[in-house]
Parts: C-alpha cells; structure tokens; sequence
C-alpha cells in the first residue's frame, strides 16, 4: 500500500516520502491506516534499473485480511493527507508552543556540551533584567522578524543546513539521534514562523538569551581547544560583561565592536558587531533545529491518549 500513517506525527505518509531508518527505527511509529496494525516499508527494484517501488506491508496478515486494508488504503486522497497533516501541524506547535521555554532550557541543560551546567538559573536571571542584553536583544529581534517574514519555507531550510554545518562533531552526532532531518526542519520551520508574532515575544527573549549564552561557550571552548576563530579577542569578553555592565558602558563596548573591522577576516566589508549579530543569529536557529521535537511529541502522546 502506498500509505502509512504514523501514530507520532498524526499524519499519512508516502512510502516513497519515509527515510528508511524512519521506519527501522520506528521513528514515526507507522502502522496500516486501515487496520492500525504495524507495517513495514518495501522498496522493489532498488537495485534494478526500472524505477524504484516504494510501498508499506503488513507483517503478517492473511491474504483477504491484507487486501481489504489495500482496498480501503488505496481510496485515500490527497485531499485526506493534506487535511490530516494540516490538523496535526497545528495541533503539534501548539505542543511545542506550550513546552516551548523549557524545552529550550532543558536542551541547553543536555549533554554534548558539559559546560553548560556552569550557567545557573541566577545567571539566566541576571541576563533577563540586564537593560544592556536588552538592546543587543531587541535589535535582533528586529532583525529576526524581518528575516523570517521576508523567506520562503525553502530559504529557511537552507539556512538551518548553513547552521548545521557550523555544528560540532558531538552537536551533530546528537542532532541525528532525533527525528529525519526533514522532520526536524520543518518543524522548527514554523517554530521561526511562530516566534514573529507578538505573543511569542518571551518565547523569542528566552531563545535569545540560550543562543547568547550558547555562543560565549563555544568561544570559551575554542580557547580552551586552541582552535581559535579569530573572533575570541574581541567578543568573548564582551559576552562575559554585557550582561552585568551599566547601560552606558554597555553602548560603549558595543560602539567599539562597530568600529573593529572584519573586513580582512571575513573577506567582505563588516565589524565585530555584525558578526556578533549573525553568529547570535546562527546559534538560535541551531537551538530550533536542536530541540528534541521526537521527545516532546512522545511526552505529548503520553499524556494525551487517544490524540
Ligand atoms: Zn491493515
């Protein structure tokens, strides 16, 4: 049968849409739209040089028991696909909305990085009221609604590969331990189409204040490593002292950063401050492609049976 749906997503899948470690791992938890049963995923010619079969199977079912499924499967439409998957989208980001700031926190609480742990709740506290934070902040909020407004769904998925690709070897080897990329993607694609409204503005503050934590971290970590990015010098001490400097000092350091120039490091006309400004961007939508989205529908599942 062409169909699966999966219990996970609430939605119907293609079998020639579903990666098969997807399915292996039972990532989605795909099951006969008919029958409910378990199914599994057949690709046919793959070896061949005909055209690749992909379709799902029961396990085990006798003939006339298999092909009512068929019957029943095969009638589904695209219009049923695109309206399930309409519903559960919907109804996905409101989990996720829900669970939003602290998925984000437990995330920077996780485990490829043991650094983290150093920054405490009265730290995250202090960063929150500081009057200086808030204007790196609100700046770049201005700068992420303007950038996510103007996108298509195409554009801000290739910015989540630019992002991945600066990830660390453990950051990425955790990263492929959730759900298919494509998954991962288009959730935190409207997650960022969320976080430009204005009842998510705590929810952006909150993403903000982890990506600007996130970023001195690595930064400490390349000192630490001796793998130095160049911009170390000039940025990680103004991380550390942002968040508890006065306002007027805090404009002062930042008018400095305007006034070094990168143009040599990064081959093309900027200063410390927009760099600064594209690596705190960098870091909130690795945060967002991050963010344990299999664990959260399983915990949603769990507490909402029957959905
Ligand atoms: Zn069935």
């Amino acid at each position: 049968m062409k169909f699966g749906k999966s219990l996970l997503l609430g939605e119907l899948l293609k079998a020639d849409a579903v990666d098969h470690p997807d399915v292996s791992d039972n990532r989605f938890w795909i099951v006969c739209p008919a029958c409910s049963e378990a199914i599994f995923k057949v690709v046919r010619n793959a070896e061949s040089d005909k055209p690749a079969l992909h379709y799902f199977s029961h396990y085990e079912a006798s003939k006339s028991y298999a092909s009512d499924c068929e019957l029943r499967v095969s009638s589904i439409t695209q219009h049923d696909v695109d309206r399930l998957a309409i519903q559960s989208r919907a109804q996905k980001l409101q989990y996720f909305i829900a669970a939003l700031q602290r998925v984000i926190h437990e995330d920077f609480l996780n485990p490829f990085d043991d650094q983290t742990h150093v920054f405490t709740e009265s730290y995250f506290r202090v960063l929150r009221r500081s009057g200086t934070v808030s204007l790196v902040r609100n700046m770049m909020y201005e700068d992420f609604v303007k950038l996510i407004k103007k996108m298509s769904e195409e554009e801000i998925s290739a910015f989540f590969d630019y992002n991945i690709e600066g990830m660390g070897q453990q950051e990425k080897e955790y990263l492929s331990t959730h759900l298919s990329m494509t998954t991962q993607k288009r959730i935190a694609t409207d997650l960022a189409k969320h976080l430009v409204t204005p009842q998510a503005r705590p929810s952006f503050h909150c993403l903000f204040d982890h990506a600007f934590t996130w970023f001195r971290i690595r930064l400490e970590n390349n000192v630490t490593t001796n793998e130095l990015s160049g911009l170390e010098n000039d940025l990680l001490p103004v991380l550390k002292k942002l968040p508890t400097t006065s306002r007027k000092k805090g404009i002062f350091m930042l008018a400095n950063l305007q006034e070094t120039d990168y143009s040599k490091l990064y081959n093309a006309k900027c200063n410390a401050l927009t760099i600064l400004e594209q690596a705190l961007q960098g870091e909130m939508f690795r945060i967002l492609i991050r963010l344990p989205y299999l664990d959260i529908l399983r915990s949603s599942l769990a507490t909402k049976p029957g959905t």
